[in-house]
């Protein structure tokens, strides 16, 4: 089985690198799990306010330039925050990105603050 992205996760890639698009569209074909697009390019007040509310601890976000996306897991087209979902759709994208050679972190993978729905550039190579 293979998903693919609804208009409203493309709608929400508008603006956000076409070299993590790219990664994207590739590995939503083959993710074990679906899952979509929730977040991608922020405004510097959006931004200002997730860190108001504490979901975000920094104003000079990826997702200020495109460099970012934050993704839902969907079992049978509802978003589900089970953190087992997040490696399985993670190694996916991962994969995805080696095989186009795009420098990709997930922030599932940091050791503080973990983000599993955040993929972002890695910004030494995308500055
Ligand atoms: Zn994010």
């Amino acid at each position: 089985m293979s998903f693919r992205f609804s208009t409203r996760s493309r709608a929400r890639m508008k603006g956000v690198h076409p070299a993590l698009v790219a990664v994207l569209e590739s590995a939503i074909t083959r993710s074990p799990v679906d899952f979509m697009i929730t977040e991608g390019l922020r405004t510097p007040a959006r931004q200002a306010a997730l860190v108001r509310a504490g979901a975000s601890h920094t104003l000079k976000s990826p997702h200020l330039t495109g460099h970012a996306v934050d993704v839902a897991a969907l079992v049978e087209g509802k978003v589900r925050w089970d953190w087992p979902l997040y490696p399985r759709i993670a190694e996916t994208v991962k994969t995805a990105a080696k095989e186009q050679g795009v420098a990709l972190i997930w922030g599932g993978d940091w050791p503080t603050l973990r983000d599993g729905p955040h993929f972002e550039l890695d910004r030494r190579v995308f500055p």
